[in-house]
């Protein structure tokens, strides 16, 4: 088996909706980045890549590269779990932490668990998805940004992968 990393943090911009977990949350800010700013799915690409000994996002996804401005962080993600998979790795589990002040993050948990499950092609089972406040302190608390990590174990594949359903 192997274990992977991922972290990522972005600013934070007046207006929303807030791109986050490949879908968009109602609110009043926005994540700031070259492609949709997603943090979480960056941090989940950076844990699986980080497990296969694939590199990062940044690498796989240059953002000296203008094909990336804007560019939607679902369709990255399943770039990383083709590269995964093409390299013989199949996803035991993810367990992921978004640290943001605001907005709650449990409302849309479940939602965002699905949704990740499905760009990773998993069982929602095998993804944990927790929300951190920062105390009002430092630049998170302050909502001038956000953070998020994310641990993901992989496992060689079976031969018979390619033909066997998910669930
Ligand atoms: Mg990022």
């Amino acid at each position: 088996m192997r274990v992977g990393i991922g972290h990522d943090t972005h600013r934070l911009g007046a207006g929303g909706p807030l791109r986050l977990g490949g879908g968009d949350i109602p609110h009043d800010r926005h994540l700031l980045g070259h492609s949709d700013g997603d943090v979480l799915l960056h941090a989940v690409i950076d844990a699986l890549l980080g497990a296969a000994a694939l590199g990062d996002v940044g690498q796989m996804f240059p953002d000296t590269d203008p094909a990336n401005r804007g560019r939607d962080s679902g369709e990255m993600l399943q770039a990383a779990r083709d590269a995964v998979a093409a390299v013989g790795w199949r996803i035991v589990n993810i367990d992921c932490i978004v640290h943001a002040q605001r907005p709650r993050l449990l409302p849309h948990r479940q939602t965002m668990r699905l949704r990740i499950a499905d760009l990773l092609g998993v069982d929602p089972e095998r993804v944990s998805l927790k929300g951190k406040t920062a105390e009002g302190i430092g630049p998170i608390g302050q909502e001038q940004a956000m953070a998020a990590e994310c641990a993901a174990l992989l496992a060689p594949r079976e031969e018979d992968d390619s033909t066997t359903p998910i669930h």
